[in-house]
């Protein structure tokens, strides 16, 4: 649907939005929903007709990743459809979580195409309006705005426009902002499509890397994956050397699986056939003036550990209410730059983790040797801990200065007691707003941010618990920011400063 270059129902023309997103993926769509209940007028341009995927892409989704859907009331959507099961891996071994202080403790199995549309049907039900089958093209930043340029000659204005378009980012070439980092060394053919002979399903490695067929269809029974008895196939296949150009084809598959497994098993039909690489990139900032990355277009790696889907969308998590406020104006832009602080460093850990997994996978005997040595290592209970913290996404810290262990980490998901009643503490984030939780008389004043920050007295008698690092001290109060990572903690120090670096200064009376 194309604007109408008309006004909408506060008289604005239809054209202008608080904010763009480019790209209606899983980033660009998670930081609309973010912004739309944050009550920010915005708007996303996406290049595909329709949100249909060809391929599978992302298997699913990790267990801090299910946490911020729960943060939004959102999480059953996607676990009634997908498969819960222990799926964090680095080189050969499963690092199991079951033992991970989380409602969580588990990832969950889901392609990537069920990703979308869940939350493309969250997004709409917020009602925010999506430019279908439109292309950015170029945009101009001056000092109130940005001019986004559409593929059909048409334009957009913005105070702010977030590039969430994906690791060949229109956004961020335009914006000129640098994407260093190192060129492929592996490439494979992904592919989705049917097969007339009874494939060899599974993993298989050879001189050229690592291979893999599997149904489309399958379950998890008793941790294992079972595949469909028939059905479409999933095939990855390593090729031999990097770096072919154009469109792969049927025919570079066909020959691609014969060089490995001798047949091409008849393969036919194919709905996809892509071409991936470990290329890895991050963008230098993730912000330049007006315009922000998130999600691939800031990040680029190989799929190993199965991370990209779920960086991008705590991406999202993280810039939205930042965004949110500087929009609305109660927070200054300098808010906007804690994201790159905060987000830089995280998506620099996954490319580190995803390059040591590529290593791995190498063909060679020495490298099989370290990857004994590794797996060695992470039978132990205090690497696999750090590593599966590592790569679910529960260990993710902001560095907020010194304190309380909580500080810049997740908040647990506890169980309290309110005087309305017991109360998850995720569904008190539901509406994305910050909460002020007191557990000690006399309560804080906060009435100067009381439009702002939701003030909950509670009680909580059990542990403090957090993956890795155990038991920690029990805080007399917590203000955590809508993105479920603790802002300050209550001990000798009062809130008032945290409450203005995060949420602005108090509102005028
Ligand atoms: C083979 C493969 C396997 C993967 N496996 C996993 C996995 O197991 N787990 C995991 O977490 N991740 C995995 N990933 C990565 C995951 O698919 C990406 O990290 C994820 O899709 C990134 O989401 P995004 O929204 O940032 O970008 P994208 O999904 O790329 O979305 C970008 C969107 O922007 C649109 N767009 C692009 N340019 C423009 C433009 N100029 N104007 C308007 N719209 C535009 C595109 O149409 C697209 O909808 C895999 C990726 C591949 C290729």
């Amino acid at each position: 649907m194309h604007a109408a270059l008309t006004t909408n129902q506060d008289g604005v023309p239809a054209t202008e939005h608080a904010v763009v997103i480019a790209g209606g993926g899983p980033t660009g769509l998670m930081l609309a929903g973010e912004l739309a209940l944050a009550g920010v007028d915005v708007a996303i341009v996406e290049r595909r007709a329709s949100q249909e995927l060809a391929g599978s892409r992302s298997g699913g989704l990790h267990s801090r990743t299910i946490e911020i859907l729960d943060q939004r009331g959102i999480a059953d959507r996607f676990l009634s459809e997908g498969q819960v099961a222990q799926v964090q891996r680095f080189g050969d071994s499963l690092l199991d979580i079951s033992d991970f202080p989380t409602r969580h403790p588990y990832g969950l199995g889901l392609w990537q195409s069920h990703i979308e549309r869940i939350l493309a049907g969250w997004v709409a039900e917020l009602e925010v309006p999506i430019h279908r089958g439109r292309e950015v093209t170029g945009l101009g930043q001056d000092d109130t705005g940005v001019e986004v340029h559409l593929s059909d000659g048409e334009s957009l204005r913005a105070k702010y426009l977030v590039g969430c378009d994906g690791g060949r980012s229109l956004v961020r070439k335009a914006a000129g902002i640098e994407f260093p980092g190192w060129d492929p060394s592996t490439s494979a053919l992904l592919a989705e499509a049917e097969i007339s002979e009874e494939p060899e399903l599974g993993i298989r490695r050879d001189h050229r890397g690592m291979h893999g067929i599997g149904r489309v269809e399958y379950e998890i029974r008793d941790g294992e994956v079972v595949y469909a008895d028939s059905g479409p196939v999933r095939v990855m296949v390593a090729e031999e050397h990097v770096g072919a150009a154009g469109e792969p084809t049927l025919r570079n598959l066909s020959e691609a699986l014969i060089a490995v497994y001798g047949t091409d098993y008849g393969i036919h039909s194919p709905t996809s056939i892509s071409r991936f690489t470990d290329m890895t990139r991050q963008a230098a900032s993730y912000r330049e003036g007006r315009v922000l990355l998130a999600g691939d277009a800031a990040h680029v790696h190989s799929p190993a550990g199965g991370q990209g889907l779920n960086v991008g969308v705590q991406d999202a998590v993280n810039l939205g209410w930042k965004l949110a406020q500087v929009a609305h104006g109660t927070s200054p832009e300098s808010l906007l730059d804690t994201y790159h602080a905060e987000r830089h460093p995280v998506g620099a850990r996954v490319l580190r983790t995803t390059m040591a997994q590529t290593a791995l996978q190498r063909p060679d005997d020495r490298i099989e040797a370290l990857g004994d040595a590794v797996s060695e290592l992470l039978s132990m209970d205090e690497p696999r801990k750090r590593f599966a913290a590592m790569l679910s996404g529960l260990d993710v810290h902001y560095d907020l200065g010194e304190g309380h262990p909580l500080l810049g980490r997740r908040m647990p998901d506890l169980d309290l007691a309110t005087p309305t009643g017991p109360v998850r503490m995720s569904t008190l984030l539901h509406d994305a707003r910050p909460v002020l939780l007191n557990f000690k008389e006399p309560g804080i004043d906060i009435s100067p941010r009381a439009d702002r920050v939701r003030h909950v007295d509670a009680e909580y008698d059990g542990q403090w618990e957090l993956p890795v690092l155990g038991s920690v001290p029990a805080p007399t109060a917590v203000l955590i920011r809508p993105d479920g990572h603790v802002a300050w903690t209550g001990d000798s120090t009062d809130p008032t400063e945290a409450l203005t670096t995060w949420f602005g200064p108090p509102t005028a009376t």
